[in-house]
């Protein structure tokens, strides 16, 4: 069945969106340093390594955070041998605070298999990206597009907005059978040509333009074509997401310090979250349990090491998805007891000033810039 167009369209509407939205690209476009090359040049298709590598930085991740990311990774790892010939570590380094770290490491795999199947070229070919690890609909689009004037569409959330408002789509494009309805949406309006910017293009649209409250439809090139503003309905589509229930959590984390060194953890492989990453050892306080007793049954349970728990260092208030953690952090002194790998892979003692040179979450990293304050004292009794 051919996709459903507004009845308010003309047989001509489709080609003058195509083209006023091109039009619009070329001349509002962000520079942004993944559409240049290494040389600093506008090119277009683009370098395949810089979209990738841009593409899985920005999922979940706004533009302006990526930025600083997107240029540090390149210095270090500018191409797909040096990237598949990283430690894991240095790219968890290199992508230390963007969060959604499991990008990064998919990333860094598909680069080994990259390199062990196909020479470590960025190939045409979406049938060698679909089977690349962390390569999902958006990313095989995002890059086969730009990298090669592919005609594959792509979905994230802005340009979901725009095509659910231009299209005048009432149901949940996140769901369901809207997720299938936006995907033919954003292939039906490809061109055959420029794939790649008519893809940038709406999704910029939606950055800049076409934004989730109060859109700009006085100076939005589809406005003459848009249903969402023929019907007024902007606001409603597409629906508001469902608020997420907040579930709240007491941590205690515990900065076991051993004379002028302290305890470092490392996650395990199957740790889900932060895997591979480096922390100190926290976990959920039982209902009621006070903060020195948690420190001392954490430190226990986790590592096997007896403490006897000493002032607090600080109060990290984070989220993790639906969770909003309350960690408390004291500091400890070692007692006795041996590490025993299990809760963690492997632990090693490290100097305050030695706390910056592993890949940790954000919330860690808060608490390690403290204690790496070269002011700081021990607070252990
Ligand atoms: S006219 Fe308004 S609602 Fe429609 S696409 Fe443009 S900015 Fe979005």
């Amino acid at each position: 069945m051919p996709f459903p167009l507004p009845e308010s369209w003309s047989g001509r509407t489709l080609a003058g969106v195509r083209t006023k939205l091109l039009n619009w690209f070329d001349k509002h476009q962000r520079d942004l340093p993944w559409r240049r090359d290494a040389n600093g040049k506008l090119t277009v298709p683009r370098d395949a390594y810089r979209v990738w590598v841009s593409e899985v930085m920005l999922q979940q991740t706004t533009v302006a955070a990526v930025v600083p990311y997107f240029e540090r990774f390149l210095t270090a790892l500018p191409d797909v041998p040096a990237l598949a010939a990283a430690d894991e570590q240095q790219v968890l380094k290199l992508w230390e605070g963007l969060g959604y770290y499991r990008r990064a490491q998919h990333l860094h795999a598909a680069a080994k298999v990259l390199m062990e199947n196909h020479t470590g070229a960025l190939p045409d070919d979406p049938d060698v990206w679909a089977a690349l690890p962390g390569v999902g609909r958006y990313i095989l689009g995002a890059v086969l597009s730009q990298a090669f004037d592919r005609p594959l569409p792509i979905v994230e959330a802005n340009s979901l907005r725009v095509l659910a408002r231009l299209f005048g789509y009432r149901g949940d494009p996140r769901e369901g059978e809207g997720k299938a309805w936006v995907w033919s949406a954003a292939e039906v309006v490809l061109p055959s040509k420029r794939v790649g910017d008519f893809n940038q293009s709406l999704m910029e649209l939606g950055a800049l333009v076409c934004t989730p409250a109060a859109p700009a439809c006085d100076t939005c090139p589809l406005s003459t074509s848009c249903e969402a503003l023929r019907l007024d309905l902007q606001e409603k589509i597409p629906p508001k997401k469902k608020p997420v229930a907040i579930t709240e959590v007491s941590e205690v984390g515990v900065v076991v310090r051993d004379g002028d060194k302290l305890l470092l953890c490392q996650r395990p492989a199957n740790a889900g979250r932060w895997q591979n990453m480096w922390e100190v050892p926290h976990a959920p306080r039982a209902e009621g349990e006070e903060v020195n007793a948690a420190a001392v049954r954490v430190a226990k349970e986790l590592t096997g090491f007896d403490i006897e728990p000493g002032a607090e260092v600080m109060v990290i208030k984070h989220r993790v998805t639906r969770y909003a953690i309350t960690l408390v952090c004291v500091e400890a002194a070692l007692v006795g007891g041996e590490f025993v790998p299990g809760a963690y892979a492997e632990a090693k003692w490290v100097t305050p000033a030695e706390l910056a040179n592993d890949p940790v979450s954000s919330p860690q990293r808060k608490l390690m810039t403290a204690l790496a304050n070269p002011n700081r004292q021990p607070r252990l009794f």
